[in-house]
């Protein structure tokens, strides 16, 4: 279904864009358009779940990494570039990540999406919680915001409100560093009960090796919230910076005694070396700073996002193989990315071994009513088999909880 869906989409969209006509929310919502209001998997396949599930404590399977799209529609002060409406293919986009989650580009989108994003998260466990992304804005060398570079913007504000307002919700916040009164930002986040902060340096143009970004790692430190920063290439918010995305620069927010969790695990592109020559792997990066001793404890990373196409291989086989590392991963959806549906293709997962066909028939009828529980069952599920030997991710990445419990006294 999902091969038959995408190149549907691919020839339709072609069609369009060669004759210059239609309506991409039309060709979005005709394709991805899921009218279902979120659901329990059907009665085959809640035994599936409750195997994927296992001897997990619920209470501490939370999702770590989950974003929320404002258009500004209801009051949130959010915006999703212009761009976006003024581009055939930039319309295209937004309609698809609307349309898979099931909501409607209306004056009403961030409410939805957050009603949405709710009911999804309450199917999925209700006894854990779920850490909802604010996205600052680009901000550039003198400190002012750049709008029109950034993709998206959801404020601190509108985030620690959901979360005040829905007891299993958290809020992280984003605050760019080069903001002139970023440690005035960082701390009214911390009051209103920031868990964490987000970065994204490619597409918000930070350079975490700035001096700028010094004061708000003491902080964060001091307050033993974590930085959830993406690192290696990006591809789903439009890039400004790509060597923004080196993990060895969060070498700088680590010494600060900063904990750091790299989204993704690095897992896509490749970075300079800049302890030597040449380039390689960010994930080969990431992986050397984790065996720094002086790192230890404070250096984590998430497996967000490890699960679509383009970034199954090495990346992820290692992360699944190596046992040494578990313990500093952390898992999150990297919602909305799970609800569009070619982005995880479970075919693909089967046809390299990640997944068994019986689990993948299982995960797609989870899929068709939810997105989140999706992700985990997906993740649950996944396996890396090496000389006759079955690798997991042991349970403790998915106890999530864990990276936001207070440091012991
Ligand atoms: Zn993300």
């Amino acid at each position: 279904m999902f091969l038959t869906r995408r190149a549907m989409l691919r020839s339709a969209a072609a069609t369009c864009a060669l004759t210059g006509s239609g309506c991409a929310s039309t060709l979005a919502n005709t394709l991805f358009w899921r009218d279902q209001p979120p659901r329990h998997p059907p009665p085959g396949t809640r035994a599936f779940v409750r195997r994927m599930f296992g001897d997990l404590d619920r209470r501490r399977v939370w999702d770590a990494h989950a974003h929320v799209l404002a258009d500004g529609g209801a009051g949130s002060g959010g915006y999703v570039n212009p761009r976006f409406t003024e581009s055939y293919g930039g319309r295209l986009e937004k309609a698809l990540f609307l349309a898979s989650g099931g909501i409607v580009d209306d004056e009403k989108m961030e409410e939805h999406f957050v009603e949405r994003t709710l009911s999804f998260w309450r199917l999925t466990n209700p006894q854990g919680k779920i850490v909802l992304l604010a996205f600052d804005q680009v901000v550039d060398d003198q400190g002012q915001e750049v709008p029109a570079q950034s993709t998206f913007y959801t404020p601190n504000e509108w985030v620690a409100n959901i979360a005040k307002n829905n007891a299993d919700v958290l809020f992280a916040a984003s605050v760019h560093p080069y903001r002139k009164d970023a440690l005035d930002r960082l701390n009214a986040a911390h009051e209103m009960g920031a868990v964490a902060m987000k970065w994204l340096p490619n597409s918000q143009a930070i350079d975490t090796r700035d001096p700028r970004c010094k004061p708000l790692y003491r902080r964060l430190a001091e307050l033993g919230l974590p930085l959830i920063v993406h690192a290696g290439e990006e591809q789903a918010a439009a890039s400004v910076d790509e060597d923004a995305g080196n993990p060895l620069r969060l070498r700088h927010a680590l010494d600060e005694g900063c904990r750091v969790v790299v989204a993704h695990a690095a897992g896509l592109g490749e970075a300079q070396d800049l302890d030597g020559s040449g380039s390689m792997a960010a994930y080969d990066l990431f992986r050397r700073m984790l065996d720094e001793s002086q790192y230890q404890g404070r250096l984590f990373a998430d497996i967000s996002a490890m699960t679509q196409f383009n970034r199954t291989g090495d990346a992820l086989n290692a992360t699944i193989r190596d046992q040494q590392v578990h313990q500093y991963l952390i898992n999150g959806s990297d919602y909305p990315l799970p609800a569009i549906d070619f982005l995880v293709s479970t075919r693909w997962l089967e046809k390299l071994g990640y997944l068994s066909a019986e689990d993948r028939i299982q995960c797609n009828r989870v899929f068709e009513v939810n997105p989140l529980l999706f992700d985990f069952c997906v993740k649950r599920a996944l396996r890396y088999e090496e000389d006759g030997v079955v690798h997991k991710f042991s349970d403790i990445v998915f106890e999530s909880a864990r990276l936001f419990d207070p440091p012991a006294a």
